[in-house]
C-alpha cells in the first residue's frame, strides 16, 4: 500500500504529506517497526499519531491499524513533540506557545498525549487564551483493556514514540481552513453536587459524601450493584469555561471512591448525565450538514468509547456513516478522552465526537456538487425521552429552589438566634453579677432571699440562651469539642450544688454514688461532660414528681492513660413512652405536651446532650418505664492526668455548701480591668471587694493604653470584645509599647464567647488565661491569686482582726453591718445554717448565740476540768451537748471536732483526748468571744 502511495499522482503534485497513524497498541518495537516502514518509504512525510484502543466495533483478533494521508498543495502541517513528566504539563504548554508564535497564522493544533497520567487539559488550557481563535484537538494514547496490558501507549512524532509528554501537528496557513466542534448530546439531571475532595484522577468527595453513596441513592442501587455496569450510563457533567463536560468513571473502588482518566478539580460543581438518543442524533445531524456546507477535503474524528456503549453498535454505526457519506476517507479514532479547547473553554471531554473537518482554499464548482444534503424534516413531536428529562429537571429545580429559600431561611435563622443571644447574655450578666454582690453584702434577709430568687431565675435564662446558641451552633455544624484538665471533683461539686437544691424544692430525693477510686485529674471537656449531665439530671427532676433522681459514676481502665467514665442518671419519674423514646434526639420535640404543659421546657437539651456525645465520640443509651421512670446512660473515653483516686465525695460535697468566703487578701497589689460596659467594671471590682485587691477600671483600650503608660500594675484583665481598639489589639499594642512599667504584665482576655474557639484564640493572641462571662467569682479570685506575685498574696485561712477594722473604716466612716456579715467572718462558722435552723428568725437565732456566748468560757473550764480529773464520762456527755449547740448555731468546724472527741471519748481513747482537746477549747473560746463582741 505504502509503494502505491509513493507513485501516486496526487503525491507527485502534492507540497506536503501529512501520515496520521491510528496503530493497534502493542509492544514498543513492533509500534516502531510500523513507523519506521512509513518514514522508509516516504520520508519527506510528516508522521504523527498515538495508539488505539479500537475495541467495540471488532474483536481483538480482527483489531486493525489504520493510516490517513493528507497531501497538501503547500506546506501547512507540522508535527512537533514535548516530553513532559506528570505535574509539569504547563511549562511543557510553554514550549508549544513558542512554537505557536514561531509559525505563520495557525489555524487549529491537533494534540496527541503519549503516556498515562497526563493531563491534556494542563498542557493546553493555560495557552488557549494567547489564540482565542485557534482550536485544540485530539486524544490521548489508548490501548487495550483486555488485551496485552503492558503496551506502548504512545504518540507518535516522525518515528519517534513519545510515552511520556505530548505530540502536536500545528495546522498553518494563509489558504488553510479548519472547522472543529465537538458534540455531546448528554444531558444533566438531578442536582449539582459540589467536589469536595479529589485529587489527581479521583473523586473521593461530592458533597461530603462518597460518589458510590450517591450512586446508590439516585439509582436506586445496593451497595454491590454499585459497579461500573450500572453506572457508566450516568456520568458526572460540568461546565468547563461555558462548555459542558462530561467525566465517566472507569473504576469504582471499594472506598467509593471513583477514578477517571482525565483530571477532575476540587470545588467544580458535578450533576449526573445520561445520553440522551435524541440529542446525540440531532447534534450529529446538525455538524455532518455544517461540514457539508464546509467542503471538507479531509475528516479526523476522535470519538468516544461510552457513545458506542451507549448507542448500541449498530446506532452508532448509522451515525458515523454520515460522515463517511460526506467523505469516505473520513478518519475516526477513539484514544483515551477527547479533547476541545477553545479560549479556555472546555477540556478534556468524555461522551463526546470532536470533528475535524479542513481543505485548502475555496471548494470547487464541481467539489459543491456533494453539498446537497436532505435535511430532516423536523417534526413536531416532542421525543418522549426529551419530555421526560424536561419533566425530571423542572421538578428538581422547583424542589432545588424551594430547598435554596429553606436553606437560606434557616441559615438566617440560626444567625439570628445566635446574635440575639449574645445580645442577651450581655444583661444577663451584668444582672447576675450585680445580684451575686447583693446576696454577698445585704444584711436584710429578705432582700437575700429575693437576690437568691433571681439568681436561680437569672441562671435559668442564662441555661436557656445558652441552650439556643448551642442549638444554632449545631445547625452551622460550629459545635466544637474543646478538651482541658480538669478536677473530677470541682466538677461534681458544681453539678451537685446545681441539682440538690432544686430537687430539694421538689421534695424529691437526690442521690450520687461515685466510685472513691475515679482517677482526680481528667483530660476531656469538662463544660460540656458537666453540660449533658446537667441537662440529664434537670429533666430527670422536672420529670420526676416524687421519688428519687440518682447519679451514679464508675469508670473502666482501657489503658496507661485512659479511662472510659461511666455515668448514669436514673429517676422514678413520668418515663417515656417507646415510641417516642426513638425521637428523643429531634430538637425542639416534647413529648405528651398537655401532660406536661405545666413543665418548663423547650425540647432542645436531649438534641444538645445527643450531638455533644457523638461529638465525643459517645452515644445516650435510654431505657424507660411508662409511668415508672428512667435511665440514662453513657460512656466518655478520658485520658488521665492524675490516677490519685478523688476519695468520698459525700465528704466533699459538704464543703461544696460552703459559702462564699474570699481566698486571700492583697492590699498591695493593683490590676486594671478594661471593658466598655461600666456594668460589667462594677461587678468585677465588687466580687474582688473582700479580697482588698486595688482594682483600677478603663472603659476602652486606649484609655487603657494611656494608664499602663504611666501606672504600675499586677496584672490586666482585657475585654475580648470592645468598640474601637478590640482586647487583642488593646494587648498587641501595650507588648509592642516602648519605655512602660507594665512590659511584662500577666493579661486575661474577658470573653464571652466561652465555648467555642476561646481557648485557641487567647492564646494565639498573646494572653495568659481567659475568663469567661458571666464572671463567676471563685474562678475570678482563683485567676487573680494565681497571676499576682506571690509576696503580694496573702493566704485567708484563719482571720486576722486587722481585716476586720480596715472593713469597717472603708470610705472613712464605720459600715452598717448585719449579723451575719460579721457571723460569717469567723473561720469554719456558717451563720446561715443557723438562722435555718431557728426557721430564719433572727430574734431567736440571737437569743440562742447569747446564751452560747456567755455559756462558753465556762463550759469549756468544765471540759478542762473533767479531763484533769479523769472523769471520761462526764467529759463525753458535755463534749456531747457542745456538739449538738456548736451545730445548732452553724458553727460547723467546732461541731466537728466535739463529734470527733466525743467519739473518742465513747472508745475512752484517753491520750488522744488529752492531745486534741486544748485546740477544741481554744476555738470553742475564740468562737464565744467573737459572738459576745458582736452581740455588744
Ligand atoms: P425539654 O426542654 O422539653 O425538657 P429535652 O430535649 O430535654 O427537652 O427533652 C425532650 C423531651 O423528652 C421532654 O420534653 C420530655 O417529654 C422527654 N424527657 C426527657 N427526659 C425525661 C425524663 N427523665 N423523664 C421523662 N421524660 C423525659
Amino acid at each position: 500500500m505504502l509503494g502505491e502511495i509513493r507513485t501516486d499522482p496526487e503525491r507527485r503534485r502534492a507540497g506536503q504529506l501529512l501520515v496520521l497513524a491510528f496503530l493497534e497498541d502493542g509492544d514498543r518495537a513492533s509500534i516502531a517497526g510500523k513507523l519506521k516502514r512509513i518514514k522508509d518509504v516516504l520520508p519527506e512525510a510528516e508522521l504523527s499519531g498515538i495508539t488505539d484502543k479500537r475495541v467495540l466495533y471488532h474483536d481483538p483478533d480482527d483489531l486493525v491499524d489504520t493510516y490517513t494521508f493528507l497531501f497538501f498543495s503547500e506546506i501547512c502541517a507540522e508535527v512537533c513533540s514535548f516530553p513532559a513528566s506528570p505535574g509539569q504539563e504547563e511549562r511543557a504548554g510553554f514550549a508549544l506557545l513558542a512554537k505557536l508564535n514561531e509559525v505563520s497564522q495557525p489555524r487549529g493544533v491537533l494534540v496527541f498525549g503519549g503516556g498515562q497520567e497526563f493531563s491534556e487539559e494542563d498542557f493546553i488550557f493555560s495557552i488557549s487564551g494567547h489564540f482565542p481563535k485557534l482550536p485544540f484537538f485530539g486524544g490521548r494514547a489508548g490501548h487495550v483493556f483486555y488485551g496485552d496490558s503492558d503496551g506502548a501507549m504512545a504518540a507518535f512524532a516522525g518515528k519517534e514514540l513519545i510515552s511520556d509528554g505530548f505530540v502536536c501537528v500545528l495546522f498553518f496557513g494563509e489558504k488553510l481552513k479548519l472547522r472543529v466542534t465537538y458534540n455531546l448530546g448528554w444531558t444533566p439531571i438531578g442536582r449539582k453536587m459540589t467536589v469536595t475532595k479529589a485529587s489527581d484522577f479521583l473523586v473521593d468527595k461530592l458533597d461530603f459524601n462518597s460518589p458510590a453513596e450517591i450512586y446508590a441513592r439516585y439509582l436506586g442501587l445496593k451497595p454491590f450493584q454499585v459497579i461500573m455496569e450500572n453506572i457508566a450510563d450516568f456520568p458526572l457533567m460540568m461546565q468547563r469555561g461555558g462548555l459542558p463536560v462530561c467525566r465517566n468513571p472507569i473504576v469504582i473502588f471499594e472506598n467509593g471512591d471513583l477514578m477517571f482518566i482525565s483530571p477532575v478539580r476540587e470545588g467544580e460543581e458535578y450533576r449526573l448525565s445520561f445520553g440522551n438518543p435524541e440529542e446525540i442524533k440531532k447534534d450529529i445531524l446538525k455538524d455532518v450538514s455544517e461540514i457539508r456546507e464546509f467542503v471538507p477535503q479531509a475528516i479526523v474524528i476522535t470519538n468516544c468509547l461510552t457513545r458506542t456503549r451507549f448507542l448500541g453498535e449498530e446506532e452508532e454505526k448509522k451515525l458515523l456513516n454520515l460522515y463517511y457519506e460526506t467523505l469516505p476517507e473520513t478518519c475516526i479514532f477513539q484514544g483515551n478522552s477527547e479533547l476541545y479547547i477553545m479560549d479556555k473553554a472546555g477540556g478534556e471531554l468524555n461522551c463526546s465526537l470532536v470533528s475535524m473537518a479542513l481543505r485548502e482554499g475555496e471548494p470547487s464548482p464541481e467539489e459543491s456538487v456533494l453539498k446537497p444534503w436532505e435535511t430532516q424534516v423536523m417534526s413536531d413531536e416532542v421525543p418522549l425521552v426529551n419530555r421526560l428529562i424536561t419533566f425530571l429537571d423542572r421538578i428538581s429545580g422547583e424542589l432545588e429552589d424551594k430547598a435554596d429559600e429553606a436553606n437560606e431561611a434557616s441559615e438566617a435563622k440560626s444567625r439570628f438566634i445566635s446574635r440575639i443571644s449574645h445580645e442577651i447574655r450581655t444583661p444577663i450578666n451584668a444582672i447576675l453579677g450585680l445580684d451575686e454582690m447583693l446576696i454577698r453584702e445585704s444584711s436584710e434577709r429578705q432582700v437575700r432571699e429575693y437576690a437568691v430568687d433571681i439568681r436561680n431565675s437569672g441562671r435559668t435564662l442564662l441555661s436557656l440562651i445558652n441552650d439556643l446558641l448551642d442549638v444554632s451552633r449545631m445547625e452551622s455544624g460550629k459545635l466544637r469539642i474543646m478538651p482541658e484538665e480538669y478536677e473530677v471533683a470541682a466538677s461534681l461539686k458544681d453539678l451537685t450544688n446545681m441539682i440538690s437544691f432544686r430537687a430539694k424544692e421538689k421534695g424529691l430525693n437526690f442521690e450520687i454514688h461515685v466510685d472513691p477510686d475515679i482517677p482526680r485529674r481528667l483530660y476531656g471537656d469538662e463544660t460540656r461532660i458537666r453540660q449533658i449531665l446537667l441537662n440529664l439530671l434537670t429533666n430527670g427532676v422536672k420529670y420526676t414528681m416524687q421519688g428519687s433522681v440518682i447519679l451514679t459514676l464508675e469508670y473502666e481502665k482501657q489503658g496507661p492513660r485512659e479511662i472510659d467514665l461511666l455515668c448514669q442518671v436514673e429517676d422514678t419519674g413520668i418515663g417515656i413512652r417507646s415510641e417516642d423514646l426513638k425521637r428523643i434526639a429531634s430538637p425542639y420535640v416534647r413529648f405528651e405536651e398537655t401532660v406536661n404543659r405545666n413543665i418548663e421546657g423547650t425540647g432542645l437539651g436531649m438534641s444538645i446532650v445527643t450531638e455533644l456525645l457523638g461529638q465525643m465520640g459517645s452515644r445516650l443509651m435510654a431505657a424507660s418505664e411508662y409511668g415508672k421512670g428512667s435511665v440514662f446512660s453513657f460512656r466518655l473515653s478520658q485520658k488521665v492526668v492524675d490516677w490519685s483516686p478523688i476519695g468520698d465525695f459525700s465528704n466533699l460535697y459538704r464543703e461544696a455548701e460552703e459559702e462564699y468566703r474570699e481566698t486571700f487578701h492583697a492590699s498591695r497589689a493593683r490590676i486594671l480591668v478594661v471593658d466598655d460596659m461600666r456594668l460589667n467594671l462594677t461587678v468585677i471590682k465588687g466580687l474582688l471587694k473582700e479580697t482588698k485587691v486595688q482594682v483600677d477600671t478603663a472603659l476602652s483600650g486606649a484609655q487603657a493604653l494611656a494608664m499602663l503608660r504611666k501606672e504600675t500594675y499586677d496584672m490586666i484583665f482585657l475585654d475580648q470584645r470592645m468598640p474601637g481598639m478590640d482586647g487583642i489589639e488593646t494587648l498587641h499594642r501595650l507588648r509592642e509599647m516602648k519605655y512602660q512599667p507594665n512590659a511584662q504584665i500577666p493579661a486575661i482576655m474577658l470573653t464571652a464567647n466561652a465555648v467555642s474557639g476561646a481557648r485557641e484564640a487567647f492564646l494565639a493572641a498573646g494572653f495568659d488565661a481567659y475568663l469567661s462571662k458571666p464572671v463567676d467569682g471563685k474562678k475570678l479570685e482563683k485567676l487573680v491569686m494565681e497571676y499576682l506575685p506571690p509576696e503580694k498574696v496573702e493566704l485567708s485561712g484563719k482571720k486576722q482582726p486587722a481585716d476586720r477594722e480596715a472593713g469597717q473604716e472603708e470610705n472613712g466612716a464605720p459600715r452598717e453591718e448585719g449579723l451575719l456579715d460579721v457571723l460569717k467572718r469567723i473561720p469554719d462558722f456558717y451563720p446561715q445554717k443557723g438562722l435555718e435552723s431557728c426557721m430564719g428568725d433572727e430574734e431567736i437565732y440571737r437569743t440562742i448565740l447569747k446564751e452560747f456566748g456567755d455559756t462558753a468560757d465556762a463550759l469549756a473550764e468544765q471540759l478542762r476540768q473533767h479531763l484533769r480529773e479523769g472523769d471520761l464520762k462526764l467529759y463525753t456527755i458535755r463534749v456531747h451537748a457542745l456538739k449538738s449547740s456548736a451545730r445548732i448555731i452553724g458553727a460547723d468546724g467546732l461541731a466537728d471536732r466535739a463529734a470527733e472527741l466525743e467519739a473518742l471519748g465513747d472508745r475512752k481513747e484517753i491520750e488522744t483526748i488529752k492531745l486534741k482537746t486544748p485546740d477544741l477549747l481554744s476555738e470553742y473560746e475564740r468562737i464565744g468571744g467573737s459572738i459576745r463582741e458582736y452581740l455588744e
